[in-house]
């Protein structure tokens, strides 16, 4: 490959694509468009890489995995810097500084959790033991909204468990991940790791390499989609972190006061931009108002802004697609009658890709902005009277990533809890993640778990030894 790479600019020998700052849209650096050549050639140096990997076993890995998490926090502020300025999101709040200290964090977790083999069966002489081995080589393609974390959260189980790893950045912010993956290449030996800037095309290709394993994949449902197809051929196996409709529920005689800041950012994390963040909430009508009074409340609070700002905490959307989403969606509540209670407008006065913190009432299901993923900065509150209804209508989405119950009363939420369908159910918290509690969708938001345990034996070949 023709690229070099430092913390902060990417030089291309070959041409390639400029990068824009998401607030300023000022060029950031360049980064290289690797073509389909480039990945067979990333995949046959991960190929030739992988035994002598395995082969160091898990202590060897797990201590170097551990001094990868030690450089990633000795550069964390120019990481964030660059993170935030490709992405958009603000240095503070649950942002850039967070993303990269969560890199860290998830690759001390990848190091440290056991997976020893299991006796599945025991009796007499007879035994049966399940050892779990590296795959081979993992594909590790990512979205545009949490391009380091979820590059980590792909990457580093991967590493600890013996695979070589090709890394496919979302085009929309290749600089992140690959300074985040330079910081990993000083510890790796060569070939073990390596990172294919390239376009949907080069996605694609992944999909359907004979190359790969494993390929462990976040974005879309339409794409998921796309790879099951392809990997047909391969049989190679899947991770999908699909798209998300997350419903929250707010049960009737809720300390509306004492949860609306963990309502507020499970709804605005990352500017809306995150696949399980609150994406519609239903509320008993007897505190849909008070509960849409302090959600514009603290919409009103919030500053939104360049993210190298210390004061601001939301930043723009990322590229002027999900931006045309967003609008789209929010015009058409309006035209069929529902109330903007706050925002509802591009907020330019901040850079061309900024649209307002927006809080939309009086609104229903069938609604575009209800039945679709908005993936940015507005939200619609759903009236419901009977809590049996509002689990039918949260439960009526396609989609099944993640969804939350609110309530004073934690057991009544718990129980609310296990009717809903989806990975998981928080209570008076959404989107809330810990590198050892698996994460995962069900139905059209994907299958297969990541962090734990399930997260080190989803890319583990498993081995029964019986005698
Ligand atoms: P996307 O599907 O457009 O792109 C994701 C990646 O897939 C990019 O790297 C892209 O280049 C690549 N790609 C495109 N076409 C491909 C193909 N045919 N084969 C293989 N790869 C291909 O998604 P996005 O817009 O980057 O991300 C936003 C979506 O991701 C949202 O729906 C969001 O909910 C979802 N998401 C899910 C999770 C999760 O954990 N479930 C996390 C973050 C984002």
């Amino acid at each position: 490959m023709t690229s070099t790479t430092t913390l902060l600019e990417t030089v291309t020998a070959d041409g390639g694509r400029t990068i824009l700052d998401a607030a300023t849209r000022e060029p950031i650096g360049d980064a290289p468009v690797h073509t389909v050549a480039d990945l067979d050639r990333a995949v046959a140096a991960a190929r030739a890489a992988q035994p002598a990997w395995e082969a160091l076993g898990h202590a060897e890995r797990s201590r170097i995995l551990h001094a990868i998490a030690d450089d990633i926090e000795a550069n964390a502020e120019e990481l964030a810097v660059l993170l935030s300025r490709e992405q958009g999101k603000p240095l503070n709040g649950p942002n850039a500084r967070f993303e990269v200290g969560a890199c860290a964090a998830w690759t001390r977790a990848a190091a440290d959790t056991p997976l020893e083999p299991e006796v599945v069966f025991e009796a007499g002489d007879s035994r049966a033991e399940v050892h779990y081995d590296a795959l081979g080589v993992v594909g590790a393609i990512g979205p545009w909204n949490w391009p380091m974390m979820i590059a980590i959260w792909q990457v580093a189980p991967s590493l600890r468990m013996g695979n070589a790893v090709v890394v496919k950045p979302s085009e929309h912010t290749p600089l992140s991940v690959l300074a985040l993956v330079e910081v990993l290449q000083r510890h790796l030996p060569g070939g073990v790791l390596s990172i294919v800037v390239g376009d949907r095309e080069v996605g694609a290709a992944m999909a359907s390499h004979e190359g790969f394993d494993k390929i462990m994949f976040t974005g879309s449902t339409a794409t998921g989609r796309r790879i099951v197809e392809a990997s047909a051929g391969s049989l190679a196996r899947l991770t999908l972190e699909l798209g998300g409709n997350d419903a929250g529920i707010v049960l009737p005689g809720t300390n509306v006061a004492a949860i609306a800041e963990n309502l507020f950012w499970g709804i605005f994390i990352n500017t809306g931009q995150t696949c399980a963040a609150l994406k519609r909430l239903y509320v008993h009508e007897s505190q849909y108002d008070e509960v849409v009074d302090a959600l514009a409340g603290l919409a009103a609070q919030m500053p939104m802004g360049n993210g190298l700002d210390e004061g601001n905490v939301l930043g723009p959307l990322q590229n002027q697609q999900q931006l045309d989403v967003v609008t789209r969606l929010v015009d058409d509540a309006r035209a069929r009658g529902a109330r903007i209670v706050t925002g509802g407008r591009p907020a330019t006065q901040h850079g061309p890709l900024f649209y307002e913190t927006t809080i939309v009432a009086d609104i229903d299901d069938g609604a575009p902005l209800v039945d679709e993923e908005q993936f940015g900065p507005a939200v619609p509150v759903i009236r419901y009277a009977d809590v049996d209804d509002a689990v039918r209508r949260a439960n009526a989405s396609q989609q099944g990533l993640g969804a939350s119950v609110w309530s004073d009363d934690v057991e009544a939420a718990a129980a609310v809890a296990r009717r809903i369908q989806a990975g998981t159910v928080w209570i008076n918290q959404h989107g809330a993640i810990n590198p050892m509690v698996p994460f995962g969708g069900i139905k059209a938001s994907g299958y297969g778990q990541e962090f734990g345990v399930a997260g080190l034996k989803a890319v583990a070949a498993p081995k029964v030894i019986q005698r």
